[in-house]
């Protein structure tokens, strides 16, 4: 008889403490989006890393400049101490020209809209090529086994991104073969130059940049972004016109590496400051637009979560770090080199990663999260279902958590990813493009981004497990 009441009483007890837990967290995310949404200043800060700074291709002064701005940041709002990681960096410019047009064979010229591929060599001796063109869909129908002879030709990769997928991050890595492999697979059948249709969506006139990668076994060979809408037109007036011939002319440059740096703030944790939790985004940018979605929101998303945390006098468990890495566009050298680090500390200074979180998919509203993890740490992820559903974020969905954390997961004991997964349905509209500016960001948007990423850290320090 004696059983059953201290049976019960265990029980209540452990439902208060569950109810309790609950309730407090439930008052902490609320206080992290008033906190966001009443006194933010992520905005204000985009507006001056975009309109002070600039665009900050890796390499760059003003990705120096930047840097410097974002740890003095970090010092304003209250990091324990703050300093830059090295990390050796490609340097390239795109130069001052651009230029492709048709000729018919009438010898009518109409202009394209392109813009040079990031790391393209130039046209030889920075001069006008000219040459005709074949259009491809498809990197493997220039196989010699295909018969498509590419010699002497330009060649134009025209396969739009698929617009049945949902996830239009899915549509962009099912089209970037094109962007990043296109220009070798060309000119190993013997292309002059490649132009690849812009990564996105939308049918405009913008051509969207980003990077390639030469391979060691074929020529280098100039290539250049060309807009939807040029591509389109192209490949359809080649059907009517096979002999029309496109002239190209860059004058893109490759300088020696310089040494930048990931730029990192830290802030000990009160519990377990042995643990250690990332947030971060990346400084760099493309040299186009102004890197306002992709990725100062991401940037100012970590500078406000911990402004955010220390407005509302939080004290976190473990140590924070925020990281604003460098080069993630044509390189991830700064995601790579800090995983390199976090080795090192796991192993020699009793350190262990046990988390990390990323936001590099724009300032849009945010959906949820992309969850790189155990299936145990998966289902505490998934547990704060009902803690973000007054907040509209309802999406916890597993794989690509991000760019610059996932070379995290070759750590042992393996950390936990999270990226914040916002709406993705405009994002490519501006990405890479030079209408990626501050006034394609909208406020409150950005705030809520930032308030959800802010929360997710809390959430993760308070609740992910410790490793045995
Ligand atoms: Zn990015």
């Amino acid at each position: 008889m004696l059983r059953i009441p201290s049976l019960l009483l265990f029980f209540s007890c452990g439902a208060v403490t569950l109810h309790a837990q609950a309730d407090s967290d439930s008052l902490l995310v609320r206080s992290i989006y008033d906190e966001a949404l009443g006194h933010g200043e992520a905005y204000e800060n985009l507006r001056t890393l975009t309109k002070e700074i600039g665009h900050r291709l890796s390499g760059s002064q003003s990705a120096a400049e930047a840097m410097d701005w974002g740890k003095s940041v970090m010092e304003a709002y209250g990091a324990d101490r703050t300093w830059i990681m090295p990390v050796t960096v490609p340097s390239w410019t795109r130069g001052t020209i651009a230029e492709a047009s048709s000729i018919g064979a009438d010898g009518a010229a109409t202009a394209l809209h392109i813009t040079a591929l990031g790391g393209s060599v130039g046209t030889p001796n920075n001069a006008i090529v000219e040459a005709p063109v074949i259009v491809v869909k498809r990197l493997d129908e220039l196989n010699p086994e295909s018969g498509v002879d590419a010699t002497g030709k330009i060649v134009l990769f025209n396969r739009a991104m698929d617009p049945v997928l949902i996830n239009t991050g899915a549509a962009y890595g099912g089209a970037i073969d094109q962007r990043g492999n296109g220009a070798s697979a060309a000119a190993a059948s013997g292309a002059v130059a490649v132009l690849v249709r812009s990564l996105t969506h939308a049918l405009d006139t913008l051509p969207h940049t980003g990077a390639l990668r030469y391979r060691d076994d074929a020529p280098r060979i100039p290539a250049a972004a060309i807009s939807t809408v040029d591509a389109s037109w192209l490949a359809h007036a080649l059907e009517s016109d096979p002999a029309m011939n496109v002239r190209l002319q860059l004058n893109c440059e490759a300088f020696e590496d310089v040494e930048q740096g990931n730029v990192i703030g830290e802030w000990t944790g009160t519990v377990k400051p042995h643990e250690i939790i990332t947030i971060g985004g990346h400084l760099d940018s493309w040299d186009i637009g102004e890197g306002a979605h992709d990725d100062g929101a991401g940037v100012v998303h970590t500078l406000e979560t911990l402004r955010i945390l220390k407005a509302i006098g939080y004290e976190p468990q473990r140590t924070l770090r925020f990281v604003l890495f460098i080069n993630e566009e044509n390189g991830n050298r700064g995601g790579k080199e800090y995983a390199r680090q976090a080795g090192i500390e796991n192993e020699q200074s009793k350190l262990v990663h046990v988390g990390a979180m990323e936001s590099d998919a724009g300032g849009f509203v945010p959906r949820g999260f992309r969850i790189d993890a155990s299936d145990a740490a998966t289902d505490v992820v998934r547990g704060w279902r009902a803690l973000f559903d007054p907040y509209n974020v309802h999406l916890f969905r597993r794989g690509g958590a991000g760019v610059d954390i996932s070379p995290l997961k070759t750590l042992s004991p393996r950390p936990t990813l999270l990226g914040l997964s916002p709406d993705g349905q405009r994002y490519f509209d501006f990405h890479h493009s030079s209408q990626d500016i501050f006034e394609n960001v909208h406020k409150r948007e950005l705030e809520l981004g930032a308030a959800t990423f802010a929360a997710a850290l809390v959430l993760l320090d308070r609740h992910l497990p410790s490793p045995e």
